[in-house]
């Protein structure tokens, strides 16, 4: 098999054996790209220096070819957030991500397609056109990393960073058919990525298979004295998870997500995964989470507040795209901000902004933001209780595979709900996956998301990993 096609697990075997190079490897990623991102458009950028690393190749180094979502900083590197108002932006420092990669000898290919700003759940919205679903070009790789998610089904990258503020790992991962993992709330530093919604963001690993997710998870995760929200608790070594054992665990199944709207075909593929860990000896039992019902609307007074917030930085003074006031007719500062945003902001940007804006704004603040917080205190509520009982909680990740292109372009309230399983989730800061479980009659990949208590991302892992061990979906391989 062609060293690209390779997990990031095995490729480190060859190198150990001294069957191959870090380099080899890159550069079969690099010509593998060459071909086939004609076709996917993966990337928006491919570095031109892939040696982000300063550390030469020893017994630990994990030198594996990555690609990182468009909103995390690399230092020199324009980083945009697929956004026209970012273009030009080299950013004067490493995310804190970078910095753990560099430090673990990791290979930078290039930065991936997404969303602007991470606004969305197809790719739709980027400055840079769409991303093509490797499975199907017809269709969406999902968002908003779907170029993270679609560069590593399609061997384009051995694994990839993505951000997950309301699904934006998960969702993809699931669209893709690979593994996608969002931590808890904390678990990984934010400093370096380009806030969406502060509350919500995560970053995490989009790779072929479990294993690969816990090492790359093993890299990102820890505390971080320039992120506050980042939590002093020992990081795990998350690859003694990777136990094939699930007998006696207890696991739920919220019967709020088995609802009308949910492709027959999706019901069935997590169904037959209920069963095969059955097998393995799990125990399921029903569980409830009542303000399910809640969690869209919640998410989308919550996450347009601190985006609407978050975005009121860029104002085009010291970076990103302006539009001379002096080449126009217009002529104050004011009049620059609001060219220069007019033009920088793509439409869904501009949406967030105003609902934002009027939810924060006085009169309407306690209606609409405040009730917002109290709705998703009750949300949680809802798990932690749920987690009184089970160990972990099953669901689709999705409850359609991929769309065709366009197909939810003109109805923002349809593409909002493409998260109705993710969101809650980020409302509650608990871990969750995406494993591969399955294929739709027309070869579309079918996600399973497993949920766990905040920093119990090693249930998932077991869970996850017994899963794998049992089936053969993450072996299908797309035709790139
Ligand atoms: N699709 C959701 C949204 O549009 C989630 C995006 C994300 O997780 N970044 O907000």
């Amino acid at each position: 098999m062609k060293l690209n096609a390779l997990t990031a697990h095995e490729i480190l075997d060859l190198i150990k054996d001294k069957q191959t190079t870090p380099q080899a490897v890159l550069d079969e990623v690099q010509q593998h790209i060459k071909q086939s991102d004609k076709d996917v458009h993966a990337y928006v950028r491919l570095a031109k220096n892939s040696n982000i690393s300063d550390v030469s190749v020893d017994q630990n180094a994990i030198p594996i070819p990555i690609g990182i979502k468009d909103n995390i900083c690399i230092k020199g590197e324009e980083t945009t957030c697929c956004s026209k108002l970012l273009t030009g932006f080299k950013p004067p420092y490493n995310a804190t991500v970078i910095e753990k990669l560099k430090a673990s000898g990791a290979m930078f290919v290039g930065h991936t397609n997404m969303d602007e700003f991470a606004f969305g759940s197809s790719t739709e919205n980027s400055f840079y056109g769409v991303t093509h679903n490797p499975w199907n070009l017809e269709c969406v790789p999902g968002g908003s990393s779907g170029g993270s998610a679609a560069a590593v089904a399609a061997n384009e990258a051995i694994w990839a960073i993505g951000s997950d503020t309301g699904g934006s790992i998960r969702q993809p991962a699931s669209f893709c058919g690979v593994v996608g993992l969002k931590p808890t709330y904390g678990r990984v530093s934010r400093y370096g990525l380009i806030a969406f919604a502060s509350s919500l963001d995560q970053i995490g690993p989009l790779t072929k298979d479990v294993t690969d997710s816990a090492l790359l998870l093993n890299i990102l995760a820890g505390h971080d004295s320039k992120d506050s929200t980042s939590v002093d608790q020992p990081v795990p070594d998350y690859t003694k998870a990777l136990t094939k054992d699930v007998k006696n665990l207890k696991i739920g199944v919220p019967k709020e997500y088995f609802v009308e709207g949910m492709d027959a075909e999706v019901k069935a593929s997590v169904m037959q995964s209920i069963e095969v860990l059955k097998q393995c000896g799990a125990q399921f039992v029903d569980v409830s989470l009542p303000h399910t019902e809640y969690a869209v609307a919640t998410y989308y007074i919550i996450a347009t507040a601190e985006a609407s917030s978050n975005l009121a930085r860029f104002d085009s003074v010291q970076y990103g795209l302006r539009q001379n006031p002096a080449q126009k007719r217009k002529t104050t500062l004011v009049d620059m901000y609001e060219e220069s945003r007019s033009v920088g902001f793509g439409e869904e940007a501009k949406r967030r902004i105003m609902l934002g804006t009027y939810s924060l704004s006085s009169g309407y603040y306690d209606a609409y933001y405040l009730k917002g917080l109290k709705v998703r205190t009750l949300i949680k509520n809802d798990f932690d209780k749920a987690f009184e009982s089970v160990d972990a909680i099953i669901t689709p990740t999705s409850p359609t595979t991929a769309f065709k292109i366009g197909a939810r372009a003109k109805n923002p309230l349809d593409m909002y709900l493409s998260d109705i399983y993710t969101i809650s989730a980020n409302l509650s800061g608990i871990p969750g996956i995406s494993i591969p479980c399955g294929f739709s009659k027309e070869g579309l990949p079918i996600g399973l998301q497993i949920l766990a208590k905040p920093f119990d991302e090693e249930m998932l892992f077991r869970i996850a990993y017994t899963f794998e061990q049992n089936t053969e979906w993450h072996k299908k391989k797309v035709g790139f």
